[in-house]
C-alpha cells in the first residue's frame, strides 16, 4: 500500500534521508527505530507531505506524490497521523476533537460523525470522557483521543511518531494497548518508537534507521537477535 523508492531530503545542505527504499503491504505494521537525529520523524513527515521530499518516488495507495494532478489533501486523508505530542484543540472537547475532521473534510452530518465519535472513543475506552475539555486529561488519554480523532477520517494507513515518549512510564501501556489493537484489526501501521517490547512483539517488520538510510530491516526476532551489524547492536545495547 506504500512504495518508497530513493527518498532523499536536505535541509539546505544537511542530508537527512539518503537514498530510503522500502514497501509497506496492507496489513503490515512496521516498527522504524534509530538513534535520534537518524531521520526517523523526516520519514514519516515526507510521507503525509508534511516535508516536501528532495527526490525519489513515493506512492501511497495508488497515488504516486510526485504526479502533478494528484490531490493531496485526498491523499492526506488516506493517511492518519499521531505525534508524541497530542495536539487537541485546548477550546473543544472530547468528542468535538473527534468529530471536527469527518464534518469539516468530509461534510459529515453532525448526527453522524458524533455517533461514529462516540464509537471511536468506546474503542480507545474513554467514552466517559466524550464530554470534557483537553485540560482534564492525562497525557495517556490524550494521546488516545488522538488516535480516535486520527481514526475518525478513516485512514488506510496510519503513521506514529513516537506516541508514548512524551508520556509518564506507567501511562504508556493503555496507549500501546490501544495500538496493539487496532494491529491486531489490520491497520496498516508504521510506527516510529523506542519501545523495544512493543515492536518485537508487534511490529511484522523492523526498520533500524541510522544516519539517514535503513542500515538493517527484517523480522522483528531478525533484528533484534543480528549481532553481525555493528551499529545495530551498538543501538540496542544503549537502548535494551
Ligand atoms: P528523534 O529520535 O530525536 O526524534 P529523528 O530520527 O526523528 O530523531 P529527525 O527529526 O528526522 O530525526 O531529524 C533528522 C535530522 O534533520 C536532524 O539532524 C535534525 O536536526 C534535522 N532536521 C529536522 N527537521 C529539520 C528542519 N525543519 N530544518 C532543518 N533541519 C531539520
Ligand atoms: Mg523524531
Amino acid at each position: 500500500i506504500i512504495q518508497v523508492t530513493d527518498l532523499k531530503k536536505n535541509y539546505g545542505d544537511l542530508q537527512v534521508l539518503k537514498g530510503i527504499t522500502t514497501q509497506v503491504a496492507e496489513r503490515e505494521v512496521v516498527c522504524v527505530i534509530g538513534p535520534s537525529g537518524s531521520g526517523k520523524s523526516t520519514f514519516l513527515r515526507c510521507l503525509n507531505q508534511l516535508e516536501a521530499s528532495t527526490s525519489g518516488r513515493i506512492v501511497i495507495n495508488g497515488h504516486d506524490l510526485n504526479d502533478p494532478k494528484v490531490d493531496i489533501n485526498k491523499v492526506r486523508e488516506d493517511v492518519g497521523m499521531v505525534f508524541q505530542r497530542f495536539n487537541l484543540f485546548p477550546h473543544k472537547t472530547v468528542l468535538e476533537n473527534v468529530m471536527l475532521a469527518p464534518v469539516k473534510v468530509r461534510k459529515v452530518p453532525q448526527e453522524q460523525a458524533r455517533e461514529r465519535g462516540l464509537a471511536l472513543l468506546n474503542k480507545v475506552g474513554l467514552k466517559d470522557k466524550a464530554d470534557v475539555y483537553p485540560d482534564k486529561l492525562s497525557g495517556g488519554q490524550m494521546q488516545r483521543v488522538a488516535i480516535a480523532r486520527a481514526l475518525a477520517m478513516n485512514p488506510k494507513v496510519m503513521l506514529f511518531d513516537e506516541p508514548t515518549s512524551a508520556l509518564d512510564p506507567e501511562l504508556v501501556g493503555e496507549v500501546l494497548a490501544v495500538m496493539k489493537d487496532l494491529a491486531k484489526e489490520g491497520m496498516t501501521m508504521i510506527v516510529v518508537t523506542h519501545e523495544m517490547g512493543f515492536a518485537r512483539e508487534v511490529g511484522d517488520r523492523v526498520i533500524f534507521m541510522d544516519q539517514g538510510i535503513i542500515m538493517a530491516e527484517g523480522k522483528p526476532k531478525g533484528i533484534f537477535d543480528d549481532t553481525q551489524n555493528e551499529r545495530l547492536r551498538s543501538f540496542l545495547g544503549k537502548v535494551l
